[in-house]
């Protein structure tokens, strides 16, 4: 054989721990606490417009490239709705193959081989893969456990700046660690992408899904810092808020030349995608106040219900003010390597997590923390806390 088939840029990215795990879930019957996907469906309504959608034979062929108009005026409505923001259907909406696709799409359309791209360490999975893809090199900076959360050190981000730095890539609500950047700390971002004339993409998967405080965009600086408003690529998608995950309908929001950038990448990645989804998308964006309350509210309980079930069998946890996930540190339980720790657990306690690791580019800083998702029927936590307390609790 000559050299490997997978190129250099990919070769680190070749399996994931999510397809290991979900393996062993499959083999063993254990509750798959890995992936966060959850196990309901989202609203029948929002089901219904898509069938209708489909029947009516509205987005069975090529949508429009930027995305349906009417998904894009229900976008500039949502921002408008829930932060004041205002932005252009026409320019400044663009449709993507769920925020996978923005994320893809935006390294690929802003960034230039060697450019350094900061991102919060630990990280979700696609944003290395992402920056590899566009030829950039990754800079991390690493959230760290601060009492029952972990916390962005400012001076840390400052620090990382180089000549080189061309964007920040932020998230928040956070995946895998639940923060949620406060005012003082996203102030403190936009100033700096001001001063050293940087760009942020900021995905914001997890905007409706915040249990403890708010969640404020980025974007909202830009009436502090004016300049912030030619910087700043805003993410969102609906599989986290409508619980649809498989439709993979995302949008980026931002100023016309950032938007244009991203859609010259994206039309030859899928050029466009999940047609009838798109006019569901927009129906469910324009869904009452009760709805994003109710759907906060019920994982908010999930999150206190599998926390406690955690701590109960003798997890350290980490609080998460918002996402799908809650982080541990199993070293209470005697335990330091979580990546062995998760290849057992369905084993010894029938449950599948996720060792915290994977997401470090500093493995031994994540090293003895694993990762639960709580976006699971109520029943299903209970039953899982259950086996990780007779499992570990003495
Ligand atoms: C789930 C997730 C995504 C991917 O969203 P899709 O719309 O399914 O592509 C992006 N970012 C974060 C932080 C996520 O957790």
């Amino acid at each position: 054989m000559g050299r490997p088939p997978l190129n250099r840029r990919l070769a680190e990215f070749g399996t994931t721990i999510f397809a290991e795990m979900s393996a062993l879930a499959t083999s063993t019957g254990a509750i798959n606490l890995g992936q966060g996907f959850p196990d309901t469906d989202g609203p029948e309504e929002v089901r219904e417009a898509a069938v209708r959608a489909l029947r009516d034979g509205r987005g069975n062929q090529y949508p429009p490239g930027p995305g349906v108009p009417e998904l894009r005026r229900a976008v500039a409505e949502h921002q408008s709705r829930f932060y004041g923001l205002s932005y252009d259907p026409d320019t400044e909406v663009l449709v993507t193959a769920g925020a996978t696709e923005a994320l893809a799409a935006s390294l690929l359309g802003l960034v230039e081989p060697g450019d350094e791209v900061i991102a919060l360490e630990p990280y979700y999975d696609s944003y290395a893969a992402g920056i590899a893809m566009a030829g950039g090199t990754r800079v991390p900076v690493t959230l760290r456990p601060d009492g029952e959360r972990y916390r962005l050190d400012p001076d840390e981000l400052r620090a990382a700046v180089t000549d080189r730095t061309r964007l920040i890539l932020l998230n928040t609500p956070h995946n895998p660690t639940g923060t949620v950047l406060d005012r003082d700390e996203l102030a403190m971002i936009a100033e700096l992408a001001c001063e050293r004339d940087l760009l942020v993409v900021t995905d914001e998967v997890y905007e409706h899904l915040v249990y403890d405080g708010e969640h404020v965009p980025l974007a909202t600086f830009a009436d502090r810092f004016p300049e912030l408003r030619e910087r700043v690529l805003t993410i969102s998608s609906a599989g986290k808020t409508f619980n649809f995950t498989g439709w993979k309908v995302g949008w980026v929001t931002g100023a016309p030349e950032l938007v244009s950038a991203v859609r010259a990448a994206k039309q030859y990645l899928t050029f466009v995608s999940a047609g009838p989804f798109q006019y569901a998308v927009a129906e469910a964006l324009r869904l009452p106040d009760s709805y994003f309350a109710e759907i906060r509210d019920d994982l908010r309980a999930k999150r206190d219900l599998l926390s406690a079930g955690l701590a109960d069998a003798g997890f350290r946890v980490f609080r998460p003010a918002g996402t799908y996930f809650v982080t541990t540190d199993i070293r209470p339980l005697g335990e330091n390597d979580g990546i062995a720790f998760c290849r057992a657990l369905p084993e010894r306690a029938g449950v599948v997590a996720i060792p915290s690791a994977v997401f470090y580019d500093h493995t031994e800083t994540g090293a003895p923390c694993v990762r639960f998702a709580f976006c699971k029927r109520a029943e299903v936590l209970r039953d899982a806390a259950e086996r990780l307390r007779k499992a570990f609790a003495h």
